[in-house]
């Protein structure tokens, strides 16, 4: 059972460390690029239908970006009912949409809300203004506090807050202010990251060019282990790396990703997995649109083999604290997991990344080393 993501490349104004697939000034294209999505998924509908013995009813909706609430709602209800006329959608469907604090109105949340969307990601990153003026976000804490209460009001039931640790300059008292607000918002979900400074973002510019500091890995080390602590006495469940949930509201779209299962992409730069074929999109809004017209809009398929597919698995599940299992990888790939990888398992239970029984997962220390303990199996 696939998932669906729909990617929404438009944004207000970008952020100093984003390099995702987003653009601002693009405002003009709006109309046409849904006009694009709800043709895509017209298009692509009947060949995946034929391409794969897979059932193809849908029970996660991910619509991200990218802000995907600055683009007229109304929207959204067309790219949903696209959806809906061409996929099987099962009763119990998750539907996600990504929204920055200052794009959320009542009005705004009450037509996602009729269109079928039942579960929000709002991007706080902090609620601390100098470390939002850092990350050159356009709200204000206070304004990212009265969108999580709107949504509230409007009947939203499953909320996840998007957070950032270790933002240049910020303290861990700062962090644990910040994580001590969002808790007593009460949300059913919350992902926080550690920042990263990627290659070509301004961010990058700006601490080359001495105007910030770069962060500190031993203080955003401490923020994570900070983190996972108040969040479990907060009855949070830390059920991926950088994620936590109350009982019953993991993500169920993520889970797919984690799980290596297979999801199908719309939109400008989108990748989908279906069996063991990748592809992704053309990633430019204004090529995407055109690409569309003309009938196909993949920029690349890359046929996944075995051994691809054995290291998804590993680097994927892992990022789980259940980690994998050892009896799954064996059926799917009818050689015991310790066959292909012992090596580097050995050497990592050495290290005491990771631990073996009928799963093999990370250890406390494994979580806080993860990319050390992925690099491994790519
Ligand atoms: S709002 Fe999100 S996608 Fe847009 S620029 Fe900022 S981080 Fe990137």
């Amino acid at each position: 059972m696939p998932a669906i993501y729909v990617h929404i490349p438009f944004c207000k104004q970008k952020c100093v460390h984003c390099d995702f697939n987003s653009y601002s000034g693009l405002d003009s294209l709006h109309r046409a690029y849904v006009g694009a999505l709800v043709s895509e998924i017209a298009l692509q509908a009947p060949a995946l239908r034929n391409s794969s013995d897979n059932d193809l009813s849908v029970s996660s909706v991910y619509i991200g970006g990218g802000t995907p609430t600055l683009i007229d709602p109304a929207h959204i209800d067309a790219v949903l009912h696209a959806i809906a006329n061409h996929f099987s959608i099962t009763r119990d469907v998750e539907v996600s949409i990504e929204a920055n604090p200052e794009t959320i109105t009542l009005e705004r949340m009450a037509v996602l809300k009729e269109a079928g969307v039942n579960r929000l990601s709002i991007g706080f990153q902090s609620l601390d203004n100098r470390c939002l003026q850092v990350l050159g976000r356009k709200h204000s804490a206070m304004q990212a506090i009265d969108a999580f209460n709107a949504a509230r009001e409007t009947g939203f039931d499953n909320i996840n807050i998007d957070l950032i640790f270790g933002i240049p300059g910020q303290t861990i008292a700062n962090w644990a202010s910040t994580l001590e607000q969002v808790t007593l918002l009460d949300p059913e979900h919350l992902s926080c990251y550690s920042l990263t400074i990627e290659p070509g973002t301004v961010l990058e510019r700006e601490i080359a060019m001495g105007l910030v500091e770069t962060p500190d890995e031993d203080v955003q080390a401490d923020m994570f282990t900070y983190t996972i602590e108040s969040l479990r006495e907060s009855g949070f469940e830390h059920y991926e790396i950088s994620n936590y949930a109350k009982l019953g509201k993991r993500c169920r779209h993520n889970l797919t990703y984690w799980n290596n299962g297979d999801y199908i992409g719309f939109g400008a730069g989108a990748h989908s997995k279906m069996l063991n074929i990748r592809f992704s999109n053309i990633a430019s809004p204004a090529e995407y649109i055109k690409s569309v017209e003309s009938g196909s809009c993949i920029a690349e398929v890359i046929d996944l083999s075995i051994e691809d597919e054995m290291s998804e698995m590993l680097f994927l599940g892992l990022r789980k604290t259940e980690g994998i299992n050892l009896e799954e990888f064996k059926t799917r790939f009818g050689r015991p997991l310790h066959a292909v990888y012992g090596a580097q398992v050995d050497d990592l239970i050495r290290n005491g990344l990771v631990t073996w029984d009928d799963r093999l997962r990370l250890t406390s220390r494994g979580i806080l080393f993860g990319n050390e303990v992925f690099s491994r199996f790519i």
